[in-house]
């Protein structure tokens, strides 16, 4: 639609948005008092590791930068102006974000419709560290500095239906807020527990680092500094089980110095299938009572952190034991995350081409987006009446359907496997042509799936 026809839409609807759809940023900052007809949409610029800049000079000139610009907004990076010389010393990329949800409801976001609210951020390169105790344990937890370089592109490349990101990172995003706000918990009760549970693969520990590195960005400026910390269960039940309860009171008493600072937004990740499996091998070798106390020592530490503003609890885990129950009661955020749909199989398989094609492992396309378009576009085509000849566009988009058909009952990390299983199963490796790529594909998934 032009711009007039999306103003006279329904005023009274756009109104209402930025509380609805348009929750795509709740920012940690003093709410400005916003114009009601717009829709805030997070812009995150990413700084060179070399930038010296001041985080808010940056933010004010990519605000005018977007300011000129005047085009419409969706998902992905932009160009940073060449002719802008501050940007281009400083910028390492500037990517819209959020804009998915509502771009599908009312296909189209104009630059007059839209708040930009741009976080400002610089990766930490330093990788992750272990808790070196140095008396030869262990250790019981892998640190990260957050933003990480590791995790970026995670969030963007984890692929699922209905909005789950977007839940997620809103109920997170609420939760800082309340606290940020002071609401009384006597009055208003939530906690700051994540609970992602379903079968394994399904990308639950990845979304957990990736919404942790999404917040650390989004709420920069009230914490600056932003840990994420992952417990290594295997390492509270070592051979030194009956050091078992003094490890985990060690290593909730460093996570409690991290929280005392607090300018420090701390990230804590405890994977509860790790947990339980860890205990009942343990079980084995030794005594339940020991091992008893260290899951209660675990529970007992969480609770005293969860009272903590500047801490979240992310946990993983497949609810299949009762060992989960008092786990999960804990958690306000409860998320099912399933195996891929055939629409989040296509995306994902449509992601891996991508890459390889990016890379000059597959042979290039002329026109990558329309040869391989995303699946509701795709949906459009497929109702074009069909043209079977194998050059044709279409059959190309037709090929990886099926493959993601084939791929039925795969999780989401051995479909991001399948290409590279694949490219083994070549005769001739060099330069292939995406469509051969693509039926070796869909042979390969169905010898994976035959395996399961
Ligand atoms: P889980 O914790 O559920 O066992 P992981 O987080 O270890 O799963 O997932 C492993 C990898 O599988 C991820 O890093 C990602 O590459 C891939 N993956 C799983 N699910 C998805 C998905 N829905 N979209 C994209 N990639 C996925």
């Amino acid at each position: 639609p032009t711009p007039m026809e999306v103003s006279m839409q329904n005023p009274q609807e756009d109104a209402g948005i930025p509380d609805q759809n348009g929750g795509v940023t709740v920012d940690s900052a003093p709410s400005p008092i916003l114009p009601q007809d717009k829709v805030l949409v997070s812009v995150e610029v990413s700084l060179k590791p070399s930038s010296t800049a001041r985080a808010n000079d940056v933010q004010s000139a990519v605000e005018r930068m977007l300011e000129k610009r005047s085009l419409s907004y969706s998902d992905g990076p932009v160009p940073v102006p060449l002719d802008d010389r501050f940007l281009t010393e400083n910028v390492q990329s500037i990517c819209i974000c959020d804009t998915d949800e509502w771009v599908q409801n009312h296909e189209i976001l104009l630059f007059w419709q839209v708040k930009p609210v741009v976080h400002v951020f610089q990766l930490s390169e330093e990788g992750a560290c272990e808790d070196i105790s140095g008396d030869g344990q262990p250790s019981t937890f892998n640190e990260w500095i957050l933003p990480a370089k590791e995790f970026d592109g995670m969030w963007e490349s984890l692929i699922y239906e209905s909005g789950l990101k977007q839940r997620l990172l809103r109920y997170a995003a609420s939760a800082l807020l309340f606290t940020e706000k002071g609401v009384n918990p006597f009055l208003v009760s939530w906690n700051r527990i994540v609970l992602l549970h379903g079968p394994p693969g399904t990308g639950k520990t990845s979304l957990c680092k990736a919404l942790a590195q999404k917040l650390s960005i989004r709420f920069n400026s009230r914490y600056p500094q932003c840990q994420l910390i992952e417990v290594n269960a295997h390492s509270l039940f070592s051979k030194w089980f009956s050091e078992s309860g003094k490890l985990v009171a060690k290593l909730f008493s460093k996570i409690q110095e991290m929280v005392e600072e607090e300018n420090n937004l701390v990230f804590v990740l405890i994977d509860f299938l790790q947990f339980r499996i860890t205990f009942y091998l343990s079980l084995i070798h030794s005594d339940q009572i020991i091992h008893s106390s260290v899951v209660n020592a675990l529970l007992t530490q969480l609770d005293k952190l969860k009272s903590a503003p500047n801490v979240i609890i992310l946990t993983t885990s497949n609810i299949t034991a009762a060992i989960d129950i008092a786990f999960v009661d804990r958690a306000d955020i409860k998320a099912y995350v399933g195996p891929p749909t055939l629409q989040a199989r296509y995306e994902i398989l449509r992601s891996c081409l991508h890459e390889l094609i990016r890379t000059g492992i597959l042979s290039h396309l002329e026109d990558c987006e329309s040869m391989l378009p995303n699946f509701a576009s795709l949906k459009e085509k497929l109702n074009i009446p069909e043209v079977q000849d194998a050059q044709t566009p279409l059959h190309l988009c037709k090929q990886l359907f099926e493959t993601a058909e084939a791929c039925e009952g795969l999780s989401g990390r051995s479909l991001r496997k399948l290409p590279f299983l694949a490219h083994a199963a070549l005769a001739n490796p060099y330069g292939c042509d995406p469509s051969k790529f693509l039926s070796t594909m869909t042979d390969t998934a169905r010898r994976e799936r035959s395996e399961l």
